[in-house]
């Protein structure tokens, strides 16, 4: 069984290509490369034995698609590729529509002419907006997203189910994730965000390393325990397996299914430093800072869904998190240029 993963190269997608390679099953990668490096895929092949087939490419390009199904048998797509920074997306509003919603417009045309309606989709916890309900169930309401890509997200979920709902032949699964962060546990693959990261984890590692003076932590008068936003956070490893996990539903035939993939617990920005800072044994300085536009309090999931219709649960703990982030940052201070 070939399953076609786009961004495979990206963070969530190398992991996943591991994962999948892991269980058994073949892996076609495409990727245009806009946020990731193909060096990803040969520590893919390191760790499992075997380099994912790849092609270098754009999911709005349907003849690159085209090419893919006839040069291989696919069964689903693992569909990642899309652009992910939050604030770029409100100074470039119309670049993330024509990148995430054209470009998986176009993937899922191109799938369906070739026989292939299987799909998993990356969606993301932001679509709940400020959830109606802590923890987090799936059927708590989808609310209002504060930015484009957050909309991208929101707006495919639905075009996904609607087309699901018009087709039964499609097995729709959408898996709204948490936070993740985390590495894997050998140390030669993980995140690599260009620029100055926006996120907690690449943030609290870059001045783990050096490279960045402090932290600022945005807000300490959120109401929450001790006044600092509360995420869950979960391990990428556990978020890929939970991919494979989700390719089974689709062997079923499920048609559409909605799993939360988070793990239950929230932890605030503080909690993350001071399980950094044990975990590693190094002190991360920190400034508190205004609340950072369009954040929430709190979020965290009611992961029990998942655990019951998919057989999933995280099984890395905030330790691990923090440790396998560290040791993939302090072995490759620049990411997969080092
Ligand atoms: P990433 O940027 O590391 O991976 C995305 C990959 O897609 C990159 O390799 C990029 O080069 C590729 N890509 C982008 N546009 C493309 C296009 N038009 N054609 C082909 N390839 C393209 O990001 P990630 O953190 O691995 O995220 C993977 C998916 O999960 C994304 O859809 C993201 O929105 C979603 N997601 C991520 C998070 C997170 O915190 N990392 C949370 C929720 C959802
Ligand atoms: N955060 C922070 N400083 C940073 C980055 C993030 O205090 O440099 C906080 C942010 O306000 C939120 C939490 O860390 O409460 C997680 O933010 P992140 O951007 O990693 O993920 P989000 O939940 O926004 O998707």
């Amino acid at each position: 069984m070939a399953i076609l993963v786009t961004g495979g190269a990206g963070y969530i997608g190398s992991h996943t290509c591991v994962e999948l390679q892991n269980a058994g099953y073949d892996v076609v990668v495409l990727d245009n490369l806009s946020n990731s490096s193909e060096k990803s895929l040969e520590r893919v092949e390191a760790l499992t034995g075997k380099k994912p087939v790849f092609y270098k490419g754009d999911i709005l390009d349907r003849d690159i698609l085209n090419k893919i199904f006839a040069e291989n048998k696919i069964d689903a797509c693992i569909h990642f590729a899309g652009l992910k920074a939050v604030g770029e997306s409100v100074a470039k509003p119309w670049e993330y529509y024509e990148n995430n919603i054209a470009g998986t417009l176009t993937l899922v045309d191109v799938m369906r002419q070739n026989g292939c309606k299987n799909i998993i989709f990356s969606s993301s916890a932001t679509v709940y907006g400020n959830p109606a309900q802590i923890p987090i169930t799936e059927e708590c309401p989808k609310g209002q997203c504060t930015n484009p890509y957050g909309w991208t997200k929101s707006m495919l979920e639905q075009i996904l189910s609607d087309m699901q709902k018009a087709d039964n032949e499609w097995n729709v699964i959408l898996l709204r994730y948490f936070n993740p962060i985390g590495a894997h546990p050998s140390g030669t693959m993980g995140e690599n965000p260009n620029g100055i990261p926006n996120n907690l984890m690449p943030y609290i590692t870059q001045v783990a390393v050096g490279k960045l003076p402090e932290l600022g932590i945005f807000g300490d008068d959120y109401d929450t325990p001790d006044g600092t936003g509360v995420r869950d956070y979960i391990h990428v490893v556990d978020l890929a397996d939970g991919h494979v996990k989700a390719l089974k539903k689709i062997e079923e035939n499920a048609g559409l299914c909605i799993y939360n993939l988070g793990t239950g617990v929230g932890y605030s920005v503080l909690d993350i430093v001071k399980n950094f800072e044990k975990a590693n044994n190094i002190k991360i300085p920190y400034q508190i800072k205004p609340r950072r536009a369009g954040d929430v309090a709190t979020c965290y999931s009611d992961a029990t869904k998942a655990k019951e219709e998919l057989g999933w649960t995280a099984k890395y703990g905030i330790e691990d998190m923090c440790r396998d982030s560290w040791n993939w940052q302090k072995n490759n201070p620049n990411g997969y240029d080092s």
